[in-house]
């Protein structure tokens, strides 16, 4: 009744395993996402190059949708300020979500 015994190899964990026993791994939860699983196709990710001054940008979590034509009271943004132009601080003026969250539309 040793507390120390050698754990049996190649064997099944006694009765009452002692929980210093590990087990068998648990399946390796995918720690390290693949770098492309943030955004996908149609995010700008920031990328304020690829906008337009017209274009129109959708917030991918509420669908509010910025128009340039628009511009935004909410922020006080002038009506005919490119996304590109908007304050870097600027979030979605409905679910208060970051900028790079947008999508472009069209
Ligand atoms: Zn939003």
């Amino acid at each position: 009744m040793s507390p120390h015994a050698a754990p049996l190899r190649g064997s099944l964990p006694p009765e009452g395993a002692d929980p210093a026993w590990g087990g068998p791994a648990p399946d390796r939860v995918s720690a390290d996402r693949p770098k492309d699983f943030e955004g996908f196709e149609g995010s700008y990710l920031g990328n304020r190059e690829v906008l337009r001054p017209g274009s129109r940008l959708e917030c991918k979590i509420c669908w509010w949708v910025y128009d340039p034509a628009l511009g935004d009271p909410q922020w006080q943004i002038a009506p005919g300020t490119p996304f590109a132009d908007l304050p870097a601080h600027w979030r979605c003026p409905n679910c208060d979500c970051d900028a790079e969250q947008f999508l472009m539309l069209e």
